[in-house]
């Protein structure tokens, strides 16, 4: 089993291993996913769920696994997602040993971007997501003048490249770009495991001297 990696100390841990008391439905109800050793799993019908935290600049770490499903294919096998700024779809998704991964598959910005390679782990194995997110910046009338920009490894990995989203993926909360969003993790029907989630916060702007946290 693959070790977690400690958070950070100035880390905000979004999910302490034991409880889903800083989560929310998108409709605001209390979290109903399955939290047992350090872990949390979807349970199917129980929708998506919505950290009570919002972000807009940030580093995020958390690691995922996807069940076992030999007989399953394509979008059926795996399929979880998350959610930047509840916003922006990372897919999860059992990829593990395709070639050449499109804009569907595990890492992809659904719709939007493939991953540079396939960084998969096989399923029933512990994975990571490290995300380096810079929020769109919008003018005084609401009009994004800078697009998203996102890094993301994957098992260490690069594999989206300071990448400028044009946009909401399908399903984000809102499109209110320009507002701070939270993390959102995607019911989309299968066992799929998440442990270890935390976030960084980073500053809006460089800075020559940087206050301490
Ligand atoms: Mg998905």
């Amino acid at each position: 089993m693959n070790p977690m990696q400690p958070a950070p100390s100035h880390a905000i841990l979004l999910f302490n291993g034991h409880d889903l008391r800083n989560w929310r439905t998108r409709k605001g109800e209390p979290a109903a996913w399955h939290v047992e050793d350090s872990d949390v799993t979807v349970v199917p019908g129980a929708g998506d769920i919505v950290s009570e935290e919002r972000f807009t600049d940030f580093q995020m770490h958390l690691e995922f696994m996807t069940p076992d499903m030999p007989e399953a294919t394509g979008q059926a096998k795996g399929n979880s997602g998350v959610f930047l700024q509840g916003r922006y779809e990372i897919q999860v998704l059992d990829s593990y040993g395709l070639n050449i991964p499109g804009k569907g598959d595990c890492g992809a910005f659904y719709n939007q971007f493939a991953p540079l390679v396939n960084a998969c782990r096989p399923p029933l194995q512990w994975q990571t997501y490290d995300v380096i997110f810079r929020a769109p910046r919008v003018d005084a009338a609401g009009q994004v003048v800078e697009p998203v920009r996102v890094t993301v490894l994957h098992n260490g990995i690069v594999i989206q490249n300071n990448v400028q989203l044009p946009g909401p993926t399908g399903g984000p909360i809102d499109t209110n770009v320009g507002e701070p969003g939270p993390l959102l993790l995607q019911d989309h029907g299968n066992l799929v495991k998440y442990r270890n989630i935390w976030v960084l916060s980073l500053p809006l702007e460089g800075s020559d001297t940087y206050e301490p946290r």
